[in-house]
């Protein structure tokens, strides 16, 4: 893996900026973002992380299980105001960009070709130049972008924001209060194929330590709007009963031979019950 020298350089700008790694709202994965709403919220355009978010790490398919988001998302949004982002496909170290074109062919979304990776600020000119290049273009605060590392995908989002420049410039107007000033970051907590597990660990302490001691201590009121933008874009979790698995040894020691287990409740013909899916 090659030497992510932006990435590397965070923890400095955490020390001055340490809000540059608070997203604006976490989720498990794709399919609980309710694309219609963000849509009917102003966003018109998406940048999308690919290892661990779309696909498995290394493979150049979707996940089967997003089949239904990703299509409703294109639907939304619009394939060519898709951009995926990665700091695999599309990179240097991708030559001849045959992995680009391939991420690109099965996901039937534009990849952006880039030499410096995320979160470095050369990247985020190539962005801001594909969707100033649209016939409609996308500013940067219509812009969603969507990712399963902190350090990555939420800094580069925070990045675009003016707000969290390390030296704000003096000509730039005061926004008015709760205007939007840059991308919305959206964080995937949830990880296809595990993979540099300490490293998420590492990240999601920080994240909750920055929200815990300074987000929530310096700007009380932050809260409410996150609860208010998760209820308005982000698509309530399915309830979900999964099946017990009868086959195994420890059903038979837990269930069947234990003398004080409850006996399962007889299923009812009619009434509340009602048949609940199983989680994919
Ligand atoms: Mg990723």
């Amino acid at each position: 893996m090659p030497l992510n020298v932006p990435g590397l350089l965070v923890p400095f700008q955490l020390l001055f900026k340490p809000r540059i790694i608070v997203p604006a709202i976490s989720v498990k994965d794709i399919r609980r973002l309710d694309f219609q709403a963000l849509r009917d919220a102003g966003y018109r355009g998406a940048v999308f992380d690919k290892d661990n978010c779309l696909t498995i790490s290394h493979e150049d398919r979707l996940v089967p299980e997003l089949h239904d988001a990703w299509k409703e998302c294109k639907e939304t949004f619009g394939r060519d105001n898709i951009l995926i982002v990665s700091n695999s496909a599309g990179t240097r170290r991708d030559a001849g960009a045959i992995q680009a074109e391939s991420v690109s062919y099965h996901l039937s979304v534009p990849v952006l070709r880039h030499n410096t990776l995320k979160p470095g600020y050369p990247c985020i000119s190539s962005i801001r130049k594909y969707f100033s290049s649209l016939p409609n273009p996308v500013k940067d605060d219509e812009l969603i972008i969507v990712g399963d590392r902190v350090f990555t995908d939420v800094v580069m989002a925070n990045r675009m924001n003016p707000k969290h420049r390390l030296f704000p410039s003096q000509s730039r107007p005061q926004a008015e209060a709760g205007a939007r000033e840059g991308p919305l970051a959206i964080w995937t907590t949830d990880v296809w194929k595990k993979e540099s597990m300490l490293m998420r660990w590492f990240e999601k302490q920080l994240v909750a330590a920055v929200q815990r001691w300074i987000v929530k201590r310096s700007d009380p009121e932050r809260e409410g709007g996150v609860v208010g933008l998760m209820q308005r874009l982000v698509k309530p979790e399915p309830a979900v009963k999964v099946a017990e698995d009868k086959s195994g040894v420890q059903y038979w020691v837990t269930r069947r031979l234990n003398p004080f287990a409850r006996a399962e409740p007889p299923p009812r013909k009619r009434g509340r019950w009602r048949r609940i899916g199983v989680a994919s």
